[in-house]
C-alpha cells in the first residue's frame, strides 16, 4: 500500500492495461483513480476503469468450494480434482484432460497452468478465451517475424502523422488509447483513417471512413501492397537487407486490379485512391488492427496483408511507424507469452521446435513434455462434446456463452464426465454445469502481472479483503499438481517465486536467439517484486534497458533473421448471405460493458447507456421488413435464435445488423448471441468467424411490452422476454409477453415478487380502449416497484422513473408516476450518455440547442458530460452534428 493508503495496480479489463490508483472503503467497494506515472494512461480512466470501485464486494461470490451443491473444504474438493484428473489420465490418456483458461488470469496463474499441463501430465490441451480475441495476430506476427512480437508502443500512435485503424472500434473496446490518438490528433493534425463495416464511435475523428464489406481487408491490402509498388514506395534498402518472399507476395497481391477491389470490397475507386494515396505520401504510418481483423476465416491473411505493406516501405520498428495489434484483454500478451496457447511452449518457445521442447524440460526438470499441438479453443469444446476430453477445468472464462455455437457448448459440458470452474462468481451460464466450483481471488484481492499490448509488464497489486475460503488460481492448480506426485516443481510460496522462475526461462539459452527475455528480473527478491513499476520487455539479465521497439534494422527471429512476406490470396467469408438466411450478422463490444457483463453489470452506470441487448440494423432495411426501432426482433442463424430490441442505425451497412455479445442468461431472456456464430475458424490460428454470421431477422409477435421496476429482484422467469439491469435503487427491466394475461395486477404482483405481500398498496391506472395498465407499489410513502404496461413499447422516461425508485413519495405525487413523466419544474434527462456524472442525452442537446454548444469541450463546460473518462465524447460529437442537421435541413 502506498501514500494516503493508495495502491497501484493495474485495470482487469481491455489490453490498454491502464494504472489504477485504488483505496478500498469499508463497504468492499473502493476508491478508484487514473495512475498518473502508469505509461500507458497517465492518469486517465475510461467508464469501465473508473467504475471498478462499484463491481466489487462479496455479492454474488462463490465463497466457498463446492462439490455439486455440497459446501466442501479445499482439501475434499482438491483431492477429487486430483484423483478425477488421474484416473481420467491412466484409463484414456493425457490428452483425455483439457484446461481452459483466460486473459482475465494472470501471467503467474498462466505460468502455472501450462506447466502442470505441458510439462506434468504431458498434453498440449490447454487454451485460452484468448483464442477468440488475438490468435490470428499471433499466428501472422509468427508467419512474418518467426516470432509473436508487437513490434512498436503506444507512443508511435502519437508520433505518426497517419493512423489506419482497420476492425477496431477503438473509441468504445480500447478508450483510453482512443483518447491518446485523439489529443495527438488535436495537437498535431495526425490524420486517421477507420476501415470498419460500421460508422462507429471512432469514426468521429476519421478524416476517412471506409466502409468496407466483410472479409475485403485482404484484397484492400493487397491492392496497397501493388500501389506502393506502382507508386516507388518500396523500400528497396529495407527489403533487400531484411526480408524475403516480396515478389511472390506482389505476384499474389497484383491477381487483383482496382475494379475487382472495389467489387470485394464494396469501396468506390475514388476511397480506395484516397486510401492508397494517404498512405503511400505518409512515411510515419501506424496500422492499429484488431477483432475486425482477428475474428476472421481469414485472419491471419488479413494480419499478413497489412504486415506486407509495412515490410514493403521498411515502416516498422521506427518512432511513429509499423503495424500495431491491440489485444482485447488485460492479459491475452501475457498468456501467449506464458504458453497458454495450446500451439505455444512457455516463454515464447515453440512446440514443434525440438530444441525448445529440451529447453523448457530441462529446465522445469519434468517428465515429459508435450510434443504436439493441444486443441484450439473451438476444437476443444467439439472434443468435449464427442465425449473425447472427459475431464475439463475451466479457469475465469465463460464459455457457454462466449464460444460460437454456444448451446452447442453448454451441451457438451453436460455430458462432460468431469467439469471444474474456478470463477469468483457463484452462478453464471458455465458454473451450472460444474461438478466442483472452486471460489478464485477477484480483481483487487489477487496479485501477480499482466502484460498489456505494447509489451509493458505491470502489476496487479492486492488493496481488498478477499472472503476467507477464496484462493488464487496459481495456488489451486499447484495443489492439484502436488497431489499429482509433483510437489517438488510447484512448491512455490507466492506469485514473486513463480514469477522468478518464468523470468528465468525467459533468458534460458536465450542469448537474443528469442524476442521474449525478461531475465533481467531471474533474481528478484519479494520486495522488488512487490515495487515493480511498469516494464516492457525485453529486459535480459546484463544489459541496460533497451530500445522499446523491434525490426528497424531487420533482427528477425526467423532462421535467416529475415522477416517474411506471405502471400496472401484472397478469401471470401466462410458463410454469405442466402434467401433463408439474408443478413450478415457482426458481433462485438459495446462501451461499458465487458464480456459476459459478470462484473460490469455490478455497476449500475454503467447499465445506464445501454440497458438492453438490440440488434443495429440500417433504416432502409428496416422499413423493407415492416420492422421500425422499439420492436422487438428474432434473429436466426443456422445455429441458434436470439430476441434482440431493434434500433435503426443509419452507421450500418444495407444488409448488415450488429449485435453485442454480452448478455447472458442471468441478464436477458434469449440474448445468447454467440449461440448464433457458427463454429468456423481461420485454419491458421483457429480464431473463429464471429462477424460474418448469415442471420434472418423479423418482427417477434408480441401481445404487449412492458417496464418494471423494483428494489428487489425481480421474479422473472415466467414472463415472456425480458432484459434487467441494476439501478442505483434495485432493478429496471424490460419486458413482453405473447398473451394479455388474465389479470393485469396478479402480473403486476408476480413480477414484482409482491403476490403475497399485504403491506404494499398498489395504485393502478387501466386505459383498456389503448391496452395501457400501469402500477406503482408503495410500502409506507416509498416506492418499492412499478408495471408499466403496453400494447406498443410504453413511453416512460425510464431515467426519471428509475430514480424514484426507493424513494418516500407524498401522495400528490404518486399519480405522476403513473404517467411516467416528471411533471412541473422537473426535468427529464432522456437516457444516459456520459456514465461518468450521469448526464442524460436530453441534457446534452439541451447545452447544444439551448446553449449553443459547438464542440464537446463546450458541452463538456457546461454540462460536465464527456469532461472524465471522455469515453462519450464521440456521442456528443454525434449529437452536435445531429443538431447542426436539423439546422440546415
Ligand atoms: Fe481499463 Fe478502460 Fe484502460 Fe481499458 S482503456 S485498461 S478498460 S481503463
Amino acid at each position: 500500500m502506498g501514500e494516503g493508503g493508495w495502491t497501484r495496480t493495474t485495470c482487469p479489463y481491455c489490453g490498454v492495461g491502464c494504472g489504477v490508483l485504488a483505496r478500498a472503503r469499508g463497504d468492499g467497494s473502493a476508491e478508484i483513480k487514473g495512475d498518473p506515472e502508469h505509461p500507458a494512461n497517465f492518469g486517465r480512466l475510461c467508464s469501465k476503469g473508473s467504475a471498478l470501485g462499484e463491481t466489487m464486494g462479496f455479492d454474488g461470490r462463490l465463497v466457498t468450494p463446492m462439490i455439486g451443491g455440497r459446501r466442501c473444504d479445499w482439501d475434499e474438493a482438491l483431492d477429487l480434482v486430483a484423483a478425477r484428473f488421474q484416473e481420467t489420465i491412466a484409463a484414456h490418456g493425457p490428452d483425455s484432460v483439457a484446461l481452459y483458461v483466460s486473459g482475465q488470469i494472470l501471467t503467474e496463474d498462466y505460468y502455472v497452468a501450462n506447466k502442470l499441463m505441458k510439462g506434468f501430465v504431458g498434453s498440449a490441451n490447454i487454451d485460452t478465451n484468448s483464442r477468440l480475441c488475438m490468435a490470428s495476430s499471433v499466428a501472422g506476427h509468427k508467419r512474418a517475424f518467426g516470432s509473436d512480437t508487437v513490434p512498436g508502443t503506444y507512443e508511435d500512435l502519437e508520433l505518426a502523422d497517419l493512423v489506419v485503424l482497420v476492425g477496431s472500434n477503438l473509441a468504445w473496446c480500447h478508450p483510453v488509447l482512443f483518447q491518446r490518438l485523439s489529443a495527438a490528433r488535436e495537437r498535431n493534425g495526425t490524420r486517421v483513417i477507420v476501415i470498419d463495416p460500421r460508422r462507429t464511435a471512432t469514426c468521429e475523428i476519421a478524416d476517412l471512413h471506409l466502409a468496407i464489406a466483410p472479409g475485403g481487408d485482404v484484397a484492400l491490402f493487397n491492392g496497397l501492397l501493388a500501389h506502393l509498388a506502382d507508386a516507388g514506395r518500396i523500400d528497396t534498402t529495407y527489403v533487400a537487407a531484411h526480408t524475403s518472399g516480396l515478389g511472390e507476395a506482389l505476384a499474389t497481391a497484383r491477381a487483383l486490379d482496382r475494379d475487382a477491389v472495389c467489387e470485394i470490397t464494396g469501396l468506390t475507386s475514388e476511397a480506395i485512391g484516397a486510401f492508397y494515396a494517404a498512405v503511400a505520401g505518409t512515411e510515419k504510418t501506424v496500422t492499429v488492427y484488431s477483432q475486425g481483423v482477428n475474428q476472421s476465416s481469414a485472419g491471419t491473411d488479413k494480419v499478413n496483408a497489412i504486415i506486407n505493406c509495412h515490410l514493403a516501405t521498411g515502416r516498422i520498428g521506427r518512432p511513429g511507424m509499423g503495424p500495431f495489434s491491440v489485444t482485447g484483454q488485460p492479459n491475452a500478451m501475457g498468456g501467449r507469452e506464458a504458453g497458454g496457447l495450446a500451439n505455444m511452449l512457455a516463454a515464447h518457445m515453440e512446440l514443434a521446435d525440438p530444441a525448445h521442447r529440451r529447453i523448457v524440460q530441462s529446465f522445469w526438470t519434468s517428465p515429459t513434455i508435450a510434443s504436439a499441438p493441444g486443441l484450439k479453443a473451438v476444437d476443444l469444446f467439439e472434443a468435449v462434446g464427442a465425449g473425447r476430453i472427459k475431464a475439463l477445468w475451466i479457469m475465469a472464462t465463460n464459455p457457454a456463452d462466449s464460444l460460437p455455437d454456444a448451446d452447442a457448448v453448454r451441451d457438451a459440458l453436460e455430458i462432460c464426465p468431469f467439469v471444474v470452474v474456478s470463477d469468483v462468481v457463484a452462478d453464471n451460464d458455465t458454473m451450472r454445469h460444474a461438478h466442483v466450483r472452486l471460489p478464485a481471488l477477484a480483481w483487487g484481492e489477487k496479485d501477480g502481472t499482466v502484460t498489456n499490448s505494447e509489451r509493458r509488464i505491470s502489476r496487479q497489486r492486492t488493496f481488498a479483503t478477499a472472503p476467507p475460503l477464496a484462493r488464487a488460481d496459481w495456488w489451486q492448480i499447484g495443489e492439484v499438481a502436488k497431489r499429482l506426485g509433483f510437489g517438488a516443481a510447484f512448491a512455490w510460496d507466492g506469485p514473486a517465486a513463480i514469477f522468478r522462475e518464468y523470468a528465468a526461462l525467459t533468458g534460458c539459452e536465450n542469448g537474443g536467439a528469442r524476442d521474449l527475455d525478461i531475465s533481467a528480473y531471474a533474481q528478484l527478491d519479494a520486495e522488488g517484486y512487490a515495487a515493480l513499476a511498469p516494464f516492457q520487455w525485453p529486459q535480459p539479465a546484463g544489459v541496460p534497458p533497451q530500445e522499446t521497439r523491434f525490426f528497424a534494422d531487420g533482427g528477425y527471429f526467423t532462421p535467416d533473421a529475415r522477416g517474411r512476406f506471405v502471400a496472401t490470396p484472397f478469401r471470401a467469408t466462410a458463410q454469405t448471405v442466402s434467401e433463408a438466411w439474408p443478413f450478415l450478422l457482426n458481433t462485438g463490444r459495446l462501451r461499458d460493458q465487458w464480456h459476459t457483463m459478470t462484473r460490469t453489470a455490478r455497476a449500475p452506470r454503467l447499465m445506464l447507456h445501454a440497458p438492453e441487448p438490440c440488434l443495429d440494423m440500417h433504416p432502409a432495411d428496416a422499413a423493407r421488413l415492416g420492422i421500425a426501432s422499439g420492436d422487438l426482433v428474432e434473429v436466426e442463424s443456422a445455429n441458434g435464435t436470439v430476441v434482440l430490441r431493434l434500433v435503426e442505425q443509419p452507421g450500418q451497412r444495407p444488409g448488415e445488423v450488429f449485435a453485442p455479445i454480452h448478455w447472458t442468461d442471468q441478464l436477458a431472456s434469449q440474448a445468447r448471441v454467440d449461440t448464433l456464430v457458427a463454429p468456423i475458424c481461420d485454419p491458421v490460428s483457429g480464431q473463429p468467424e464471429s462477424k460474418a454470421t448469415p442471420v434472418a431477422v423479423r418482427r417477434c409477435a408480441v401481445a404487449w411490452h412492458g417496464f418494471a421496476l423494483n428494489t428487489t429482484e425481480l421474479a422473472l422467469a415466467e414472463h415472456g422476454y425480458f432484459a434487467v439491469a441494476r439501478t442505483a435503487g434495485g432493478y429496471r427491466c424490460e419486458l413482453a409477453g405473447k398473451m394479455d394475461p388474465d389479470n393485469w395486477e396478479a402480473l403486476a404482483r408476480a413480477v414484482l415478487g409482491l403476490a403475497d405481500d399485504a403491506g404494499v398498496e398498489m395504485l393502478a391506472y387501466h386505459d383498456t380502449a389503448t391496452g395501457q395498465h400501469r402500477f406503482a407499489a408503495f410500502r409506507g410513502d416509498v416506492l418499492v416497484g412499478a408495471l408499466f404496461a403496453a400494447r406498443e413499447p410504453v413511453g416512460v422516461s425510464r431515467t426519471w422513473a428509475a430514480e424514484q425508485l426507493g424513494r418516500a413519495i407524498a401522495a400528490g405525487e404518486r399519480l405522476r408516476l403513473l404517467a411516467g413523466r416528471p411533471g412541473g419544474e422537473v426535468k427529464d434527462r432522456g437516457p444516459i450518455v456520459c456514465a461518468c456524472f450521469e448526464v442524460g442525452r436530453n441534457e446534452i442537446v439541451e447545452a447544444i440547442v439551448a446553449g449553443g454548444c459547438r464542440t464537446a469541450a463546450a458541452v463538456g463546460e457546461v454540462a460536465r458530460a464527456g469532461t472524465n473518462c471522455g469515453s462519450c465524447r464521440a456521442e456528443i460529437g454525434r449529437l452536435i452534428d445531429a443538431a447542426e442537421l436539423q439546422k440546415t435541413g
